[in-house]
C-alpha cells in the first residue's frame, strides 16, 4: 500500500507540472488518481432469500465495514455475488462459499432462536470474508461461532480477524474460487 501512495503521490506531482502546457486536459486523471489508491473491493449481496434476518444481515454487514476498510458489503438485488437464504436444516446454518464473496450463506430457524441472531449472520458473512471457523475461541472472537454458547451476543471480529480479512482483500479477491459448503453445526450442538 506505501508503494501505491507513492506511485499516487508522484503522478499528483507530475500533473501538477503539467497544466502550463495542458492546461483543462488533465483534470480527468487528477481526479482519478486518489480513487485508484484506495483499493476498495464491494461484495454486493441479496438478503431477499432470508426475508426475516434481513435487518441482522445488515446489522452483521455493518460490522465487517465498521472493522475493515479493503472489502465492504453492500446489499443490492441486482450484481449480487453472496445470497442469503433461510430455513430448516437438521445440520444447521452453513456458508457455501469460495472465502471470496461468492457463495450462499443459509440461516438455519432453529440456530436463530437459540443464538444471537446478529452473531449467526456475522460469522457466515466472516466464511464469505475468506475466515475459518475457530470454536475453541472466546466470545470476542466472531469465528468462535457457537463454541461459547448461546450466551455470546458479541457479532464483532476481534482485531486480528479484522486484520486478517484486511489481508486478504488487500489486493482484492474478486476472481471466483472454488465453493465449499461450511457447516455450523456446533452452533446447535456445542454445550
Ligand atoms: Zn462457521
Amino acid at each position: 500500500m506505501s508503494l501505491r501512495s507513492f506511485v499516487s503521490g508522484a503522478v499528483g506531482v507530475a500533473v501538477l507540472t503539467l497544466p502550463l502546457t495542458a492546461g483543462q486536459a488533465v483534470a480527468t486523471p487528477r481526479q482519478a488518481a486518489p480513487r485508484a489508491a484506495i483499493p476498495v473491493t464491494t461484495v454486493y449481496y441479496d438478503a431477499s432469500g432470508a426475508p426475516s434476518f434481513r435487518d441482522v444481515i445488515a446489522a452483521g454487514a455493518a460490522n465487517w465495514n465498521r472493522a475493515v476498510s479493503n472489502v465492504q458489503l453492500k446489499e443490492s438485488s441486482s450484481g449480487a455475488t453472496l445470497r442469503y437464504t433461510e430455513g430448516n436444516d437438521p445440520q444447521g446454518s452453513y456458508a457455501e462459499t469460495d472465502g471470496h464473496g461468492n457463495g450462499t450463506i443459509f440461516i438455519d430457524y432453529t440456530q436463530a432462536q437459540q443464538y444471537d441472531k446478529t452473531r449467526i449472520a456475522a460469522h457466515e458473512t466472516g466464511h464469505a470474508l475468506g475466515l475459518p471457523d475457530h470454536y475453541e475461541g472466546p466470545c470476542s472472537e466472531l469465528m468462535s461461532g457457537g463454541g461459547p454458547g448461546p450466551s455470546c451476543h458479541n457479532a464483532n471480529p476481534n482485531s486480528e480477524e479484522s486484520a486478517r480479512v484486511q489481508q486478504l482483500w488487500a489486493n482484492g479477491l474478486l476472481a471466483r474460487g472454488v465453493l465449499q459448503r461450511i457447516y455450523d453445526s456446533a452452533l446447535a450442538s456445542a454445550r
